[in-house]
């Protein structure tokens, strides 16, 4: 029955392990929340095979990070970490999510990437993607819909990405969210086991990417993102925030089409 179904949100984030959506896209989620667009997460497993923190732990931070970031829907498949990838009962059940929530804008991570669970999931949401326009695959409440867009996030390995979203006013706010896991980071006289993110240089890390995606778009913070199909747009001068590569300085007026002072003015 359609009346149980929740409001439909803009932006879905598909998570293979419960800190990937803030390690990854936390900026962006954070920006989506300040321009007023509803956002979920969809976390594919509880990622109990985390070298740090029991599940307990996690699940507390999980739920920390969740009001950080304002999210309207955050909801965990527990599909088994360790074993994401695209098979049926993965779909149907991540199919049935994505039609409950019918966003506009799904976000999986890169086909590509190093962690196994990641490139699993971002195989999985392509194929969902598809599956959820579907009439007759496994109906249930929720009935059939294709969000109008798919991309992907960037974890371990790199891509070419198609677009970089501005972050520059949410990037403390990412640090901020990110460190609601703190069982996962390094914690001065805390022992645990030696892992990516919980090396002291971790920060760094992330900083340096979100300068070096944002440097290449003319903002100060970016996170990149790849779409699956390019989308279109009605005006292609509208959606460009920053200012590009050093030296290409756009006019002061973000939402004057291309008419450059000193130009438009002397016409009229
Ligand atoms: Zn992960």
């Amino acid at each position: 029955m359609s009346e149980s179904l929740p409001d439909p949100v803009d932006l879905l984030v598909i998570a293979a392990h419960p800190d990937d959506a803030e390690l990854c896209l936390g900026g962006t989620l954070l920006a989506s929340r300040a321009l007023g667009l509803r956002t979920a997460v969809v976390d594919l497993t509880r990622g109990e095979l985390s070298s740090r923190g029991d599940p307990e732990t996690r699940l507390r931070e999980t739920e920390a990070a969740t009001a950080l970031l304002g999210l309207d829907h955050r909801t965990n498949l527990d599909l088994g970490d360790g074993t994401i990838r695209d098979r049926d009962d993965a779909r149907v059940a991540l199919v049935g999510e994505i039609r409950r929530l019918r966003p506009k804008v799904v976000l999986a991570p890169w086909r590509d990437d190093l962690h196994p669970d990641h490139a699993g999931a971002g195989e999985l949401a392509f194929r969902c993607h598809y599956l959820t326009g579907v009439r007759l695959y496994a109906p249930g409440p929720a009935p059939a819909w294709r969000p109008p867009q798919l991309g992907y996030y960037m974890a371990h390995t790199p891509f070419e990405p198609s677009v970089i979203v501005d972050i520059s006013d949410h990037f403390e706010g990412k640090l901020a969210v990110m460190r609601a896991y703190a069982s996962q980071f390094h914690q001065p006289g805390i022992d645990g086991a030696p892992t990516k993110i919980a090396d002291p240089e971790f920060p760094r890390f992330v900083e340096g990417r979100a300068r070096e995606y944002g440097v290449r778009a003319g903002v100060r913070y970016g996170e990149p993102i790849r779409w699956h199909d390019p989308p279109a747009v009605a005006d292609p001068t509208s959606w460009i925030v920053g200012e590009g590569l050093p030296g290409s300085r756009r006019p002061e007026h973000r939402t004057h089409g291309l008419s450059v002072p000193g130009t438009a003015g002397e016409a009229e």
